[in-house]
């Protein structure tokens, strides 16, 4: 039973179906890290994203032990070798392989070749759909009348395809409770952990949890606020979702608030649970059934802008990103433009990067992506739109990385499908011409504190004594104000890297010349 991207004990379909089968006489749970996120040094990933994966992982496995009596077999390295590597230790006892559907290229690919291997060896492998979705994935898109969805009307009819709808949202069935025990074959464990072909890429928890010390202490991770794990994510959607029917019957994404709560620069307006189900800690059936229990004779919002409504997006770009080949490319790839973005200029995405363009708004959402692993949904949309047609027309794909890196919330499907959606290019694109202002005022679709504009002062310390009146554009207040404040900009803080409103002039020309070329 292998866990890929599940690390929850509650709605865990490849635990309950593993249990449920008649086939299967004993269990080894296993679970496999990918040395890239074994390794503290590598640099695709981000402290805080492996942070957030080694306390969710720690907390899988209390969970389990709790619950099933052993700890999960926890191995680093490449999983073709690994699972070879088990079947050339446990002999002719090893019948089945279960693990869950994972959409990415990649994953797919590792798992078509470990089939490959088991099939000559006459083990049979069974992988678990609709873990992380709603939707089983392969399904859908091999059903006859599929298209790729283009909007929320489209994904709504996928749904109602499916599903029974009532007035307060789709009926999409049960969530499930963890089996109550599991024949576990602790001997085999046994063998695996001390068999020396394997032992030396096998993980204890007391190894795990010296990594993430070590991992604490090297990489300075002091403000990463969300914490990984069942009991964390469960503990928030308690307290945002289960015990906030207002919250839940009235969210209106469009409407929340991207410089967070007022009291708290770093709690999101929104539910905060990105990654939570991104790494497998919550399920969205779950969410999806709790918000339909809420909205049930009640007032409330609808998709897109609802709960069911986000919750949809994502199954959308589930889809898409399987569907659609070259998903996380700009060519060959028939949900996006081709358009003659500038060449890449790193000084320029360093500035990005790093918080230092000199535009608060931009730089704070940066620096709280940097120190956090998350941001706003509206934030993201302002750095990614000021990233690619707003502001500095680099391609789409750069800052695609950064967030790659950086988000903990990171995810294949949803980060490729919101890029090509911002930067204006794919057929789910807002208009490319609704650029967003960088230096937000009270009336901006961004929805931005900007009376106290706490949100900018916490992370932005070197404008913490400005007044709010110029805090979003500081070069342009007057000398004595830059003084008093005690930040000089062009000193204390970097002046714009470019001119908003003229290159916001140029790239929308530019978009519209790329556009009319691929038209003719
Ligand atoms: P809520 O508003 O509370 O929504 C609940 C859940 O619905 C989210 O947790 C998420 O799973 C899903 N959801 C919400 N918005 C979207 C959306 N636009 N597309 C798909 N699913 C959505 N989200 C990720 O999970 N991983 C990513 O790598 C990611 N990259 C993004 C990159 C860009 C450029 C942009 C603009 C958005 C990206 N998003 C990504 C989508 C969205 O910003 C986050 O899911 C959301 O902000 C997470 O906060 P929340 O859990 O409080 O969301
Ligand atoms: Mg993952």
């Amino acid at each position: 039973m292998w866990f890929r991207n599940v690390l929850r004990l509650h709605d865990n379909p490849l635990l309950n179906k593993t249990c449920s089968s008649e086939k299967i006489e004993s269990l080894v749970p296993l679970y496999i890290m990918e040395d890239e996120w074994f390794n503290l040094d590598s640099i695709t990933i981000s402290a805080n994203r492996k942070k957030f994966l080694y306390e969710s992982l720690l907390n899988f496995n209390k969970n389990f032990r709790i619950k099933y009596g052993v700890d999960i077999l926890i191995f680093h390295g490449n999983s073709s070798k690994i699972i070879n590597s088990i079947t050339e230790n446990l002999d002719n006892e090893f019948k089945w392989l279960l693990c869950d559907y994972c959409p990415e290229p990649d994953k797919r690919h590792t798992i078509n070749k470990i089939k490959e291997n088991l099939v000559n060896l006459e083990i049979n492998l069974k992988v678990i759909p609709a873990v992380n979705t709603i939707l089983d994935v392969e399904k859908v898109i091999q059903s006859n009348n599929f298209s790729n969805p283009k909007s929320s009307k489209d994904i709504e009819k996928i749904f109602a395809e499916k599903y029974e709808h009532s007035p307060h949202g789709y009926i999409i069935g049960d969530s499930l409770l963890p089996p109550s025990n599991l024949n576990i074959d602790k001997k085999k464990m046994e063998v695996l952990i001390h068999e020396s072909t394997i032992s030396e890429f096998y993980i204890s928890e007391d190894i795990l949890k010296n990594k993430l010390m070590e991992l604490e202490s090297k990489s300075k991770i002091t403000d990463s606020y969300f914490v990984g794990g069942e009991d964390e994510a469960l503990e928030r959607f308690e307290r945002k979702i289960s015990q906030s029917p207002n919250f839940v019957n009235s969210f209106s994404k469009p409407s929340t608030i991207s410089t967070n709560k007022d009291d708290n620069p770093l709690e999101p307006t929104t539910t905060g649970l990105s990654p939570y189900l991104s790494n497998g800690c919550i399920s969205a059936r779950m969410l999806w059934n709790e918000c339909l229990k809420i909205n049930f004779n009640s007032t409330h919002t609808l998709p897109p802008e609802s709960l069911h409504g986000q919750l949809m997006f994502r199954e959308m770009f589930y889809l898409l990103s399987r569907s659609v080949v070259n998903w996380d490319n700009d060519i060959e790839n028939s949900n996006c433009k081709p358009i003659q973005w500038g060449e890449y200029d790193e000084l320029k995405i360093k500035a990005w990067e790093s918080g230092l363009t000199g535009f608060p708004y931009i730089d704070a959402m940066m620096r709280q992506l940097d120190a956090t692993g998350w941001m706003h949904h509206l934030g993201r949309h302002a750095v990614s739109c000021f990233f690619t047609r707003g502001q500095l027309w680099q391609n789409w794909k750069y800052g695609r990385n950064v967030f790659e890196k950086k988000l903990i919330d990171s995810d294949w499907a949803l980060n490729n499908g919101n890029w090509l959606w911002l930067a204006g290019v794919a057929p789910f694109s807002m208009p490319y011409y609704r650029i967003y202002n960088p230096c937000p005022d009270s009336k901006s679709s961004l929805n931005v504190e900007t009376t106290n504009a706490n949100f900018i002062r916490h992370w932005i310390p070197e404008l913490s004594h400005f007044p709010s009146k110029y805090i979003f554009e500081p070069h342009l207040a007057p000398s004595t104000i830059q003084h008093d404040s005690k930040c000089v900009i062009g000193k204390d803080y970097p002046f714009p890297i470019v001119d908003r409103k003229q290159t916001r002039k140029r790239n929308l020309s530019l978009f519209k010349e790329s556009n009319k070329q691929l038209s003719n």
